[in-house]
């Protein structure tokens, strides 16, 4: 690269990532032909519109990667094109539910989204995002004493509030989303069921999560979290409603398609569809399981006592140090966690309670159980506020699971 200074950032960043412990949950890293496809020529091409109904010439390439995109895209997740469709053009996540809100909803009405306080997004309605400024959000959140949804209360909320749109799937919920019951919950009030399965959707795509697509009329995926893609998202629809979607995201949102990244998905969804990857799936919920166990086993409080799916909350709080002072610690000796409200947090955002672990980027590295438990005993030493002495041994013990298990 002729550019010396970005040159070396690439490199140390390449460094860092190689040499410290991921454990943030929306985090994973992608396979070398993900990362060609994201730098390839694509980048250089404008496709305004969708496949043979575009605003430029010279689309031909770019129609087939995007067909192809979202032929494995249903493929994937065995869907019908007959029933659904998917468009593959958001930019992320939030872009991709903001198109959906766009698409179904009019503004100023009702959406019902899990709380962020209580593990749900930002764009399900929060009022610092635009999703919460254009829609009034309909809150719900997590039972006090299980920590896990209490569909009941939710059917409640639903009825006396009349949201047209509820959204299930959340960011730091670590159980099981019951996606017929939040249907029959949509349906008590005639409201569309959204399914963000931003996090869990390479769980999903690896048989490890049930599917929501029985039930959701649309659903919204990031495809760089545990699906190991590039950063985008992809909104799949049911058929009625598809051309709504497909307006709201182009022109209604957005300009021109970044269509290296939909290569890039491309690329990345056929290696979801490996058996390899089914595995990979499978190992990441053990070792999520392995690791809150553990830590429980050492005296932790694991939110709603376990998990189901490829992260967990961590109260730290309880153990006598506060998130911001634990992820500090941990990132001090390689450990990188972020730190997370939990459900009916006392303290504040900038510094809750507890944090967010997740294992999607430890298991592509190749790690199992047994790291897991090494891993476990780690965080709990430095939680312990473990001695300068001790932090070093941390350290080396760190440095050496990195070596061993090479990105
Ligand atoms: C990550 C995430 C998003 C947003 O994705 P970005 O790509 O960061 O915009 C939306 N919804 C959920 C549930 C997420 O976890």
């Amino acid at each position: 690269m002729r550019d010396k200074e970005i040159q070396r950032l690439i490199g140390k960043e390449a460094k860092r990532q190689n040499d410290t412990l991921n454990l943030i949950a929306s985090e994973n890293y992608v396979s070398k032909d993900v990362r060609e496809a994201l730098g390839s020529v694509f980048v250089n091409k404008y496709a305004e519109g969708y496949p043979h109904a575009r605003y430029y010439g010279g689309n031909m390439y770019i129609d087939e990667v995007e067909e192809l995109t979202k032929k494995r895209a249903l493929k994937l997740f065995s869907l019908s094109p007959k029933k659904w469709n998917v468009n593959v053009q958001p930019y992320s996540g939030s872009p991709a539910n903001l198109a959906v809100l766009h698409a179904l909803v009019p503004v100023g009405e009702k959406i019902m989204g899990m709380s962020l306080a209580m593990g749900g997004h930002l764009t399900h309605g929060h009022k610092v995002s635009v999703t919460g400024k254009l829609w009034r959000q309909v809150p719900y959140g997590v039972d006090s004493k299980t920590g896990e949804i209490d569909y009941g209360e939710v059917m409640r909320i639903a009825k006396k509030e009349q949201p047209k749109l509820v959204i299930a799937g959340a960011t730091a919920y670590s159980r099981i989303v019951d996606f017929k019951k939040m249907r029959a919950i949509a349906a008590a009030v005639g409201a569309y069921l959204l399914v963000d399965m931003s996090h869990f959707a390479g769980l999903v795509a690896g048989k490890a999560y049930p599917s929501p697509f029985p039930y959701a009329d649309a659903v919204t995926t990031t495809t760089h979290k545990t699906l190991r893609g590039p950063r985008a998202a992809m909104i799949f629809s049911r058929i009625e409603l598809s051309k709504l979607i497909d307006k709201a995201v182009f022109p209604g949102l957005q300009g021109g398609p970044h269509e290296n990244q939909i290569a890039a998905i491309a690329v990345a969804l056929e290696e979801a569809m490996k058996p390899a990857f089914k595995k990979y799936a499978a190992q990441v919920v053990k070792n999520t399981r392995t690791l809150a166990e553990e830590i429980k086993r050492l005296g932790w409080r694991v939110i709603s006592g376990g998990t189901d799916t490829h992260l967990f909350l961590l109260n730290t709080a309880s153990g006598g140090i506060g998130g911001k002072e634990a992820s500090d610690a941990l990132e001090n000796v390689g450990i990188i966690v972020n730190k997370n409200t939990i459900p009916f947090d006392e303290r504040t955002p900038v510094d809750p309670s507890g944090i967010r672990i997740g294992t999607a980027a430890l298991t592509t590295r190749g790690m199992k159980e047994r790291e897991m438990k090494e891993i476990a005993f780690l965080i709990h030493s430095v939680l312990e506020k473990a001695s300068e002495k001790e932090k070093k041994a941390i350290r080396e013990r760190v440095a050496r699971l990195c070596r061993k298990f090479p990105l």
